[in-house]
């Protein structure tokens, strides 16, 4: 097993896949909410403008699902990474808010949260768990939306440029349970690749970025990960 002590600046660079074992389904293929649900109707602007309450019902059967999932050893195995590692970032394309229940901090999300609310009308943003929400309008009268990056939508660009920062200045960047086809996060970790940085793919299976990576852990999330931090955060 590489030994990530060995470097000094570690993006852990993260996606649906390191949820799976808290019981979060990924989008894709079967069990997979998009297989279930047409995503034009309930994760995309139109279908907000449509029928805000029924995105919102969708919603917040999301916020409801995700809220009794706990975080499990691979997100726990980060926070205690960057615990003794101050210089570690994370960067994910999840919006479960998971790192941060495990304790990681100042985590880079691409996708935003589904645990932010943003005012339609004068953008403000609030951190919000309660499900249901007590009220889906902000005081200034206008619908709240969830935080988070649908289908459509531009990602942010101070989060873009956040993650960017993060990774070009990397020595190593560890891929966690992301199928790199999503853009464009997936082009993230080129960038710590072009900059000389090593590049680690945690995941079960092949992607279509497996190819550009340096090291292969094949395995889930929560078993490769506390072994890969284990010579920094000791056996957990
Ligand atoms: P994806 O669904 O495209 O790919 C998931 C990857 O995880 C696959 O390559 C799969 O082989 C791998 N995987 C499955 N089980 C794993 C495990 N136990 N350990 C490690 N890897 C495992 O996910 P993506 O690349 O993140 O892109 C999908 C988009 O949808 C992203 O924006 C993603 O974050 C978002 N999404 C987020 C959540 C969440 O917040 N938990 C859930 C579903 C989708």
């Amino acid at each position: 097993m590489i030994d990530l002590g060995t470097f000094e600046r570690v993006v852990f660079f993260t996606g649906a896949g390191i949820s799976v074992e808290s019981g979060i389904p990924t989008y894709r293929g079967s069990g997979g909410v998009w297989a279930a649900y047409d995503y034009r109707q309930y994760a995309c602007q139109e279908a907000f403008l449509r029928d805000p309450d029924k995105v919102w019902e969708f919603h917040e059967v999301r916020r409801r699902r995700v809220g009794a999932c706990e975080p499990n050893p691979g997100h726990r195995a980060i926070a205690a990474f960057q615990e003794r590692r101050p210089a570690t970032r994370v960067v994910t394309q999840n919006i479960d808010g998971l790192h941060a229940r495990a304790g990681a901090t100042d985590v880079i999300e691409l996708h935003g949260s589904l645990w932010r609310l943003r005012c339609e009308r004068c953008g403000s943003v609030e951190p919000s768990t309660d499900v249901p929400l007590p009220s889906r309008k902000h005081a200034c009268g206008a619908w709240y939306r969830p935080d988070i990056v649908w289908f459509g939508d531009a990602l942010s660009r101070a989060t873009i440029d956040a993650a960017l920062a993060a990774i070009s200045a990397c020595d190593a960047l560890v891929a966690v349970g992301t199928s790199a086809v999503v853009y464009p996060a997936a082009e993230l970790p080129l960038v710590a690749r072009r900059r000389g940085a090593r590049l680690i793919e945690v995941n079960p299976e092949e992607t279509p970025l497996s190819d550009a990576y340096d090291v292969h852990l094949r395995g889930k999330a929560g078993d490769v990960l506390p072994e890969l931090v284990a010579s920094v955060v000791g056996a957990t």
